[in-house]
């Protein structure tokens, strides 16, 4: 890549007000996606409140689903959209907690580097902060960092991310911005848009010493002329700087809807820098015009067991809007609870589908139920694609319907089972430690060519992200590979199994990696793209 002076990095940050939940991750990604389509290298960056060191030890039902990077962090889920609007990978950079700057701090403080001083909020706490917004921008890969601030204005625990914001704002001068993302809700019975919590929630903002450069105003109707004079003449922003951002029937909107309201040249203009080109969006257009006009139509079933919270699959649910728009289908989602499959409703619940996905997941919660799910994929020849958990209950549901291996289990859920078909891996076995100990991260993997994987990806060396603590028993491979169950992709350094394939069925995938995470936009991932295909053809045999 390209290697950027690192003194002329620009740094944009994006705070919330009112509310929580009003789709920072997704402003930020749009934005990011416009100063790129103008031939800008971009970068986004999440601060999370929370003191835990990462998400990866949070349950799915507290923040959804848990992103992982190429360099294996754990992260927020906002990652994913960064990724899947800018098709550049993330690091371990790019998500930073309340855990992680403390942590770095404590340690710091043990190791004696404050020897002598007292530490505290500010500066040690507000400089670690700072030391990790600029780490990108000293890559010298990136033009600008965009750095998103979870949690609302106001909220106790995001203040000294707000500080270190107003120190850096201080002395960046015409290199920072910040963006205030923020609510107008709308009154019903007098038929207006309200702007009173946002005048409130900037005057916060001013309370802690930042003015902020623009407004962006979440809205269920559009905003006149008269609201945006009024918000720019009580928040101090121009009146082009109030950036109207209303409810759209998909995320992948709100980029052309940024453009139309020219987010994008009122930040350059604030950043002094240069417009270079009109955002070069023909092929963003293009995926949104196949994604509206669908030839056809898809149901698949997701079957997990955090189906409550659809942001626990997250990037599975994108993967396969990528997959449908490179279908020109649209693949409509059956949301199915493992825990409330069995034998006696498993027909009725997976009946119609043309296919079937099987969700990642730990612990024994629903994991009879996803069994039963494959099972019915399997024995009626319907497209599947196990993920994660899901490719390991496919080998267990494999065992003990066909190779008449009663009681085969991973011994996650049964360490006593006499058959364990998926085991701890051997480096695993000494980890005590819960936070960042899995097998996370890119790991190459080597595909058999005479295998639909292959066909997929067109190619034999591939990588792919993993999340996990348990693998293929290769003690059992033969049994296998001789009856019909083809280990086709293997790990070129460890052998371990990372792809299961089924030999006399039209597709029947089960990877131990996560695809999802890796596709975008512009890349939808090959195993997708062919799992929706599979599906389609399935649909038409019906
Ligand atoms: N619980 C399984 C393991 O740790 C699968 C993990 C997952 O689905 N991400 O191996």
């Amino acid at each position: 890549m390209e290697q950027k002076s690192t003194t002329a990095v620009k740094y944009i940050f994006v705070t919330g007000g009112v509310t929580s939940s009003l789709g920072k991750g997704i402003i930020s990604a749009s934005l990011a996606k416009l100063l790129q389509a103008r031939g800008y290298s971009v970068t986004i960056q999440k601060l999370d409140p929370y003191i835990n060191v990462d998400p990866g030890t949070l349950n799915p039902y507290e923040h959804g689903e848990c992103f992982v990077t190429n360099d294996g962090a754990e992260t927020d889920l906002d990652l994913g959209h960064y990724e899947r609007f800018l098709n550049v990978p993330t690091s371990q950079s790019n998500n930073v907690t309340t855990g992680s700057i403390y942590q770095t701090v404590i340690n710091k403080e043990r190791e004696g580097a404050y020897l002598g001083k007292t530490v505290q909020v500010i500066p040690h706490i507000t400089d670690e902060i700072k030391r990790r917004v600029k780490l990108l921008g000293e890559t010298g890969q990136f033009d600008i960092v965009i750095t998103e601030i979870g949690g609302t204005v106001g909220d106790i625990e995001s203040l000294p991310y707000i500080e270190a914001v107003r120190q850096m704002k201080w002395e960046l001068g015409s290199s920072c911005a910040v963006i205030h993302l923020t609510l107008l809700p709308y009154l019903n019975v007098t038929g207006e848009l309200k702007t009173k919590p946002t005048q409130h929630s900037v005057k916060t903002l001013l309370e802690y010493g930042i003015q902020p450069d623009i407004l962006v105003c979440r809205s269920e109707k559009p905003i006149s002329m008269e609201i945006r004079r009024k918000l720019a003449l009580f928040c101090n922003v121009n009146v082009n700087a109030v950036i109207e951002s209303i409810d759209a029937t998909t995320i992948y909107d709100v980029p052309l809807l940024m453009l139309k309201e020219q987010l994008d040249k009122v930040v350059l203009n604030k950043l002094k820098l240069p417009g270079k080109q009109e955002p070069d969006m023909e092929n963003w257009k293009a995926f949104l015009g196949k994604l509206k006009n669908p030839t056809s139509e898809i149901k698949i079933g997701l079957v997990g067991k955090y189906i409550e919270l659809k942001d626990a699959y997250k990037s599975i649910n994108e993967a396969l809007i990528h997959a449908g728009v490179s279908n020109e289908t649209s693949v409509n989602v059956r949301w199915i609870h493992s825990e409330k499959l069995d034998k006696e409703n498993v027909e009725a619940k997976l009946e119609g589908l043309h296919g079937i996905l099987v969700a990642p997941g730990f612990g024994d919660r629903g994991i009879e139920g996803k069994i039963e799910a494959i099972k019915y994929a399997r024995e009626n020849k319907i497209p599947f694609l196990g993920i994660c958990l899901g490719m390991q209950c496919a080998v267990i549901e494999y065992s003990r319907n066909v190779l008449g291996l009663t009681g085969a289990h991973s011994t996650e859920m049964n360490p006593k089972t006499k058959y364990p078909v998926i085991d701890i891996m051997e480096n695993q076995k000494k980890i005590t430690r819960k936070g960042g100990t899995m097998r996370l991260g890119e790991y190459a993997c080597t595909l058999q060519k005479n295998s639909k994987s292959f066909q997929a990806y067109g190619k034999q060396k591939i990588a792919e992200r993993h999340r996990h603590r348990f693998e293929f028993n290769n003690k059992f491979l033969k049994k296998f590979e001789e009856s019909g169950m083809i280990p086709v992709g293997i790990n070129p350094d460890n052998n371990l199994v990372e792809i299961v394939e089924l030999k006399n069925h039209p597709w029947f995938i089960g990877v131990q990696f996560h695809p999802e995470y890796k596709s975008t936009v512009e890349n939808p991932h090959p195993l997708f793209v062919k799992f929706v295909k599979a599906a389609g053809e399935y649909s038409k045999q019906k």
